[in-house]
């Protein structure tokens, strides 16, 4: 049976740590299910729609990796219904740890027959955020490496329009 990871996030807008996570994900799984999440009472910068065809242009012609969106439901249920096995999240800090410690444990809690699968940042990219790519591209200042090229033109689009 294929084996299939779950990458479930706001990705507002995607990074290249995102994406460094998602394609590490390839190599350990059959398929990874990128899900943007859709948050009706969250402000975001890049409506879900927007969120998705950006991921869905970036890995345009990858059969291992599917992009969707996940609303008002339990992360592992849905999970359930893509039959994926893992949650896949990425670890930059001790930040980051605590948090998803927390909801790895509660994750387990609601469904045992799921794991949460970390994997570390790779160091170029262990300081990107989302909020912080949005604040340097505002301020003007240069995001090379940090996000894929698309990105850069549909934010500096919508923050300098
Ligand atoms: P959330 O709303 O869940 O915080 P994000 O879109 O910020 O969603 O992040 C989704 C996942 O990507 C999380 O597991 C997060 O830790 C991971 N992630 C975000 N930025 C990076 C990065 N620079 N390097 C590695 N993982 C990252």
């Amino acid at each position: 049976m294929a084996k299939i990871a779950l990458c479930a996030g706001s990705f507002d807008p995607p990074t290249n740590g995102h994406l460094n996570i998602i394609e590490r994900g390839t190599r350990l799984f059959d398929k990874v299910v990128v899900a943007v999440a859709v948050n009706s009472g969250k402000k975001t910068t890049f409506t879900a729609q927007e969120r998705v065809e950006m991921l869905k242009e970036i890995f345009k012609g990858r059969t291992d990796i599917e992009i969707d969106t996940f609303e008002d439901r339990l992360l592992v249920d849905y999970a359930r219904s893509k039959k994926a096995v893992v949650l896949l999240r990425g670890l930059r800090n001790i930040t980051d740890y605590e948090y998803e410690l927390q909801m790895a444990l509660a994750n387990k809690k609601l469904a045992a027959e799921i794991d949460t699968i970390f994997m570390m940042t790779e160091s170029q990219y262990s300081h990107l955020s989302s909020s912080l790519l949005k604040e340097i591209v505002f301020l003007g200042g240069s995001v090379d490496e940090m996000i894929h090229p698309l990105v850069e033109k549909k934010l500096k689009k919508k923050l300098k329009p």
